[in-house]
């Protein structure tokens, strides 16, 4: 076996594990790889391995990619912070945007031809520049969404804080995500959970895990 099917059997074992201790079936876990800074070459090796969503966090890789990849039936997520300016672009091949977190943001998302799954990022720190909502203003951006065309909030995405017990942080989203499913019955998923605290996002409820190296093993460069 490669050393990437290796890594990916061993992600999965680790996924099923958890689903088990939480009383949760596997199979409603979607299992995103983030293949930021990744070749192609790599992406189709996943493809070959049975790997259907990917992740991105940058809007010109993730465009070029989607374009040499539009063979391999994959659903493209995004993940990164998202400039307006880019919005209409990363529509036209994302299935999911898992970064809105503005009003000026759906604003650019708006469409009255097509539909595309949004997840509403929450800030779980203070630092505004890691992306995501404020707790605080979680539902006027839920409201934003719901009464724009062209957007279906899936749920909540959240980045644990560094240097703090996951745990703690990915419950606070799951009861963020009871607030939000009184406005949005729907609205159940939750995007959260990466190499290092996949376990502990199953143990509270994630729906969409977005996991890079633990698969992919470590980025060629930065990020
Ligand atoms: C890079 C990235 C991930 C994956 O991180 P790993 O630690 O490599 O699993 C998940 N979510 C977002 C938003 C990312 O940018």
């Amino acid at each position: 076996m490669s050393a990437l099917a290796d890594r990916l059997h061993s992600v999965r074992a680790g996924i099923e594990d958890a689903a088990r201790d939480a009383g949760r079936d596997p199979g409603g876990i979607t299992t995103i790889v983030v293949t930021k800074f990744q070749p192609v070459s790599l992406i189709r090796e996943l493809a070959a391995l049975g790997v259907r969503d990917v992740g991105e966090n940058r809007h010109q890789e993730a465009q070029a990619k989607a374009a040499e990849l539009g063979d391999l039936g994959l659903r493209w997520h995004f993940v990164g912070q998202l400039q307006s300016k880019k919005a209409r672009q990363v529509r036209a091949y994302a299935s999911a945007i898992h970064s809105v977190d503005r009003e000026s943001l759906v604003d650019a998302l708006r469409s009255e031809e097509a539909s595309v799954d949004c997840f509403v990022q929450v800030n779980l720190t203070d630092d505004p520049g890691r992306g995501g909502v404020a707790p605080d203003a979680l539902e006027t951006l839920v409201e934003k969404v719901l009464e724009t065309p062209g957007l279906e909030l899936r749920g909540l995405m959240a980045v644990a804080p560094l240097g703090e017990p996951a745990r703690p942080a990915f419950a606070n989203v799951r009861a963020m995500s009871e607030r939000v499913q009184r406005l949005a019955p729907e609205a159940t998923s939750l995007s959260m959970g990466m190499s290092h605290d996949y376990r502990d996002a199953i143990l509270e409820g994630a729906t969409h895990l977005r996991i890079g190296t633990a698969i992919t093993g470590n980025r060629p460069t930065g990020g």
